[in-house]
């Protein structure tokens, strides 16, 4: 189970807004906002809203967590998008209301809020063995090559050196 790519994640938010075109042009979405990635280890997605007047909002960008990408799930990603899609819809001042629970059970969702997804310990890097597949996860970069431990425990050996790949 690899990591989902920002990339990916935009074309998923781009196919659920054609899927629920219908009910965002009736809420009067005119356009769906960029998707970035946070930091957030809490809070799975988020849409950000910039004040345009006294009473005009816009909204700004749609967030995901880089933590929830990192993990590869791509149902969780898809949830916590119609999510976020139902507070476009509902607007900035109705948090997880009435109006919210309607737009968000008219797209598929259940009307509750987010369940607490368990988050993996995220980490920068996953090195694997290139001979059994043994994986290692780390957050600092490493400044040399590390072999497999598992493969010739106790000394380096060129022949097992690790594949790094950083996934955020
Ligand atoms: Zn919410
Ligand atoms: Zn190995």
């Amino acid at each position: 189970m690899g990591s989902i790519s920002i990339a990916q994640a935009r074309e998923l938010l781009a196919e659920l807004a054609r899927d629920f075109a219908p009910i965002l042009a009736k809420a009067r979405v005119r356009e769906i906002p960029p998707l970035a990635v946070s930091r957030s280890k809490q809070r799975l997605g988020e849409t950000v809203w910039a004040r345009t007047g006294v009473h005009s909002w816009r909204a700004d960008r749609i967030k995901v967590s880089a933590y929830l990408l990192a993990q590869g799930d791509r149902a969780a990603v898809r949830s916590v998008l119609i999510h976020e899609l139902a507070h476009l819809a509902a607007g900035p001042k109705h948090g997880h209301d009435d109006r919210w629970r309607s737009l968000h059970r008219a797209m598929g969702g259940d009307g509750k809020r987010l369940a607490t997804i368990e988050l993996a310990a995220p980490h920068k890097y996953t090195a694997t063995c290139p001979r059994c597949g043994h994986q290692v996860h780390f957050d600092r970069r490493w400044s040399r090559p590390h072999s497999c431990a598992r493969c010739v425990p106790g000394r380096f050996d060129p022949s097992v050196v690790l594949t790094v790949v950083q996934n955020y």
